[in-house]
């Protein structure tokens, strides 16, 4: 394909103390060449290509000097973007990485949309739909496995499997044209709908499994909102504050969130919790209290996880009891805090209101059981079987979305085989299961949905 060169700043803005401007296309090397003056008046279009040329950046026009830079040239196709890519490392800080950029421009690049050097990789066929979306993953990844999870994507991981059933259901559609070809052959007919069955099944049993990671996948990519509740005075404020204390802070506040909804991310042991703060529910005197029984029900709902806390030195009271009724049937862990005062908590009458919720006993005073705490979050979402051997999770919503309408359309199929549906009516509902399998890696989707997804993407990526 043919494109034109495009540029941008391809580091965030503001932060680091390197900014990289990144060039694309055919023209990168020579427009590089007319703004870089190196050792000896070298020419970026005669180096080897993979290697790094200390000089500066001249403006031709006025013969001044901006910036003193190392320039990475990379010879397409063994780049990202399977372009020539020029990388220009400047220190300068963001006013001079600016006019580098606006020097570029006026050479004759254009200044690249959002997403644009991940779209020329897709559109390059470098990468496919999902490892491009993976691209957008690792830029936002939250914790060191939420990094994992995206780059086992952007490795191809789920392309591959995705491909591999697709190619699957190519086989049983090239034996449904067969038998559709030679009727007159019985055993053909026999032999098609068994294999249609075995093959189908499998299809499905697949589909289920990637689908069965997606809880953990979204958990992953979006962090684990979690609700602290418990009666004034138990210690919530202070469970918060060693949690984000012992586990760095992430991010503080997200941009394009509202003002009454702040977002603290902490990463406990690989899972990154959301502490949701959503007028004032992260901590609740009483939520139960102030909005009712079924409607705090109904918020606390939407938590992925609640801390409910309860004060060793207290004795259960009315308000303990109705936050056990309202986190009923979630994912709850309780603690029994301040342990070091002398017992007036019945932990027997706890342990049976706790019933299968986790019971951790911390005094957060003496800094004891956060460790306990915190394998207990951990290990509720990672216990072993729900954690996909091989990395390949599925975190995307619009991946989960196109799994299900699969598993509908496969489901129909076997459905369809089983109760002795004329074989090319069952075709059409596999062809559709291949169809959708292959919008998750872009081979049938349409462009302006290509079009929306690289338009998340942010700047220079
Ligand atoms: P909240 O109202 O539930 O947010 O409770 P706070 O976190 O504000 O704590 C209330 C008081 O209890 C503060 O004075 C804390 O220092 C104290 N506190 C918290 N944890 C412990 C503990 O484990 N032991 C003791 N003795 N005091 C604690
Ligand atoms: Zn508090």
């Amino acid at each position: 394909m043919e494109f034109d060169t495009i540029a941008a700043i391809s580091t965030p803005m503001g932060e680091g103390a390197i900014a990289i401007v990144r060039l694309s296309g055919d023209e990168a090397f020579a427009i590089a060449d007319r703004v870089f003056k190196g050792m000896g008046g070298k020419q970026l279009q005669t180096v080897p290509s993979h290697t790094i040329h200390y000089g500066h950046i001249v403006d031709p026009a006025t013969d001044t000097s901006l910036e003193e830079v190392m320039v990475s040239v990379m010879k397409g196709p063994k780049t990202f973007t399977r372009e020539d890519v020029i990388e220009i490392n400047c220190h300068g800080g963001l006013v001079s990485v600016n006019q580098v950029l606006q020097l570029i421009l006026r050479q004759g690049a254009r200044i690249a949309e959002p997403g644009e050097f991940t779209k020329r990789a897709f559109l390059n066929g470098r990468i496919d739909l999902s490892q491009a979306e993976a691209v957008m993953d690792m830029i936002r990844a939250k914790t060191d496995r939420a990094m994992s999870v995206a780059m086992g994507q952007m490795e191809g991981k789920l392309s591959r499997l995705v491909q591999s059933l697709r190619q699957e259901i190519l086989e049983i559609l090239a034996q449904v044209e067969v038998n559709i070809d030679y009727p007159e052959y019985d055993d053909v007919e026999e032999m098609t709908l068994s294999m249609m069955m075995e093959k189908s099944t499998y299809v499905k049993g697949q589909i289920e499994r990637l689908l069965q990671t997606s809880e953990q996948g979204k958990i992953l990519r979006e962090g684990l909102s979690t609700v602290i509740i418990g009666r004034p005075n138990v210690g919530k404020s202070s469970l918060l504050n060693s949690l984000v204390h012992e586990n760095k802070a992430i991010v503080t506040d997200v941009p394009g969130t509202t003002r009454d909804v702040i977002e603290e991310y902490v990463n406990v042991r690989g899972v990154p919790l959301k502490l949701v703060d959503t007028a004032g529910i992260r901590e609740t005197e009483d939520i139960v209290e102030r909005i009712g029984v079924e409607r705090s029900r109904k918020v606390l709902k939407e938590a992925d996880l609640i801390l409910l806390v309860l004060n060793y030195g207290e004795v259960l009271s009315e308000e303990d009891r109705r936050l056990f009724e309202a986190v009923k049937g979630m994912d709850t862990i309780v603690i029994v805090n301040k342990t070091d005062l002398s017992q007036s908590l019945n932990m027997d009458e706890v342990k049976e209101l706790t019933a299968h919720h986790r019971l951790v006993t911390t005094s957060l005073l003496k800094e004891q059981g956060v460790d306990e705490l915190e394998e207990a979050i951990a290990s509720l979402f990672f216990t072993g079987s729900l954690e996909a051997a091989d990395g390949t999770y599925v975190s995307n919503n619009r991946h989960i979305a196109l799994l299900h309408q699969a598993l509908a359309s496969i489901d129909e199929a076997i459905m369809g085989a089983e109760m002795g549906t004329p074989v090319d009516m069952v075709q059409i509902d596999l062809r559709r299961t291949w169809e959708t399998l292959g919008e998750i890696n872009g081979d049938t989707v349409q462009e302006s949905l290509i079009d929306q997804l690289f338009s998340q993407f942010c700047l220079g990526k």
